[in-house]
């Protein structure tokens, strides 16, 4: 394809070496390499500024669950900036598209979670969760209860608020975090630190963690614990059946509330609308972004139940933004809820996408590199491995290995992310039974080609 009105890819890598700091990347080293320019998308397809087409296994960063290309959502957003293309919702005002998503999401939300507070990513609504339920036990006489667990490996964004709840080491070590009252547990991870433990013996010892931390630091210190149903940036980690059963268990006991992020498993990625659902996990209080707009805009939220928002209710609550609902992205994103709804996506993941997806991925578990390769949903993960019997990590530096085979899969034209030397995948919702087949046939000659690579320099070796 000729694209006549875009500069060489050198020039638009050189200006974006010069200028643009980039996210999670060590910008140094990036540009002597180049950054990889997307100039267009369609399905679940990226083109590039070289005109090579790549399968994005990650719908971009797990969000563009409708796929790319919906004119529709492109027509929401200029029909609402015509129309209003931005008020804001402090003092006293509201406005059409700000009321109906706020209306739409109590509709699709599990129990009594019945009110929305919105915000423009999902690091910021976790940054609203953190006053919100420190607030909520103010209002009823326990300004003591202000510790929020949450777990190690964890991933809850990347503002002070969220970057602290999240329990990323490298993410701690970077601008004095985290913040105050915020204790980590471990995390359901159990190919990885499950031992000599079977899955579900560990997945309940795990979440007795929680129990654990709540008896050390005081039960009436603590306010919440905050999750993902399923581990996302953290290496997709599906927890043992026994866990979420155990945490729902521990968390009546003591009378803390729940916090469900569901900014990757919300909006269908697990077959449901939320995560929650496919876990049966009764959150006082769920975290939202990402698939609310597909990522079309920025948006994010917290869904939140009928007892914490009467309680916030008795008073003014000193926090907002200034894009809290802003109306094009909630045009947005109700034009994708509508997508997603009326096209009968999330049914079409939970019986047919996901069942092809978990069988396809889980054949890769034969490869010799591969300790294991589990699915929910449509998010997916293998863990590398020198020795599979042992479950072993490799002799290198966490991530080496991982990063080798990123690289071969990006060579092939398949987006598969790494997290240590764990690859992960979690695609958009609308990818078909012959896609998934390119997409594993991409993955397989990626670990062929980083099983040779690993064999010729000597890598193969388990840490000690
Ligand atoms: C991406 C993510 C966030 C942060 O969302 P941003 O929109 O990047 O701020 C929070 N929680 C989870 C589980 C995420 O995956």
């Amino acid at each position: 394809m000729t694209l006549t009105n875009m500069p060489p890819t050198g020039e638009l890598q050189a200006l974006d070496a010069a200028h643009h700091m980039h996210p999670f990347t060590a910008n140094g080293q990036l540009a002597q390499k180049g950054a990889r320019i997307i100039t267009r998308a369609q399905g679940v397809r990226l083109t590039d500024s070289e005109g090579a087409e790549l399968i994005d296994g990650m719908a971009g960063l797990w969000c563009v669950n409708i796929g790319y290309g919906r004119h529709e959502l492109a027509e929401a957003a200029a029909r609402q900036m015509r129309e209003l293309p931005y008020y804001n919702t402090f003092f006293q005002t509201s406005h059409v598209p700000a009321i109906q998503l706020a209306a739409k999401l109590a509709a699709l939300a599990p129990g009594d979670l019945n009110h929305v507070f919105f915000a423009g990513s999902g690091s910021e609504a976790n940054d609203t969760n953190i006053r919100m339920v420190r607030q909520y036990w103010a209002l009823k006489g326990q300004p003591e209860r202000r510790v929020i667990i949450a777990r190690r490996n964890g991933y809850h964004g990347s503002t002070m608020g969220g970057a602290s709840l999240g329990g990323m080491a490298a993410m701690h070590a970077q601008g004095g975090l985290p913040i105050a009252d915020i204790a980590h547990i471990d995390q359901p991870y159990w190919w990885g630190e499950g031992g000599d433990m079977s899955p579900e013996e560990f997945g309940r010892a795990r979440a007795r963690a929680l129990e654990e931390q709540i008896l050390a630091l005081g039960p009436e210190r603590v306010a919440a614990f905050i999750a993902e149903p399923v581990q996302g940036a953290g290496g997709v980690i599906i927890p043992p059946e026994s866990y979420w059963p155990e945490i729902q268990r521990i968390v009546a006991k003591y009378g803390i509330l729940l916090i469900a992020d569901e900014v990757i498993t919300g909006f269908g990625r697990l077959g449901e609308w939320f995560g929650c659902q496919s876990y049966g996990i009764r959150p006082h209080i769920m975290t939202i972004a990402k698939g609310l707009s597909s990522g079309y805009q920025p948006i994010g939220g917290s869904i939140v139940c009928d007892e914490v928002a009467n309680t916030l209710a008795q008073d003014e609550f000193n926090h907002g933004y200034t894009y809290s609902g802003h109306p094009v992205a909630a045009a947005v994103a109700l034009e994708n809820l509508r997508i997603l709804q009326e096209e009968h996506i999330i049914e079409r993941v939970r019986e047919e996408t996901a069942p092809y997806l978990a069988q396809a991925w889980g054949s890769l578990a034969d490869h010799p590199l591969v300790g294991e390769a589990v699915s929910r949903g449509l998010m997916a993960s293998l863990a590398l491995t020198p020795d599979k019997a042992r479950r072993a990590a490799f002799a290198t530096e966490p991530g080496n290995v991982g990063y080798i085979c990123r690289e071969f899969s990006f060579g092939n034209n398949l987006v598969m992310r790494h997290v240590g030397d764990r690859m992960i995948i979690a695609p958009p919702l609308v990818i078909t039974p012959a896609d998934i087949d390119e997409l594993i046939a991409r993955a397989r000659k990626t670990l062929d080609q980083t099983y040779a690579h690993l064999q010729a320099e000597g890598m193969l070796k388990a840490a000690a």
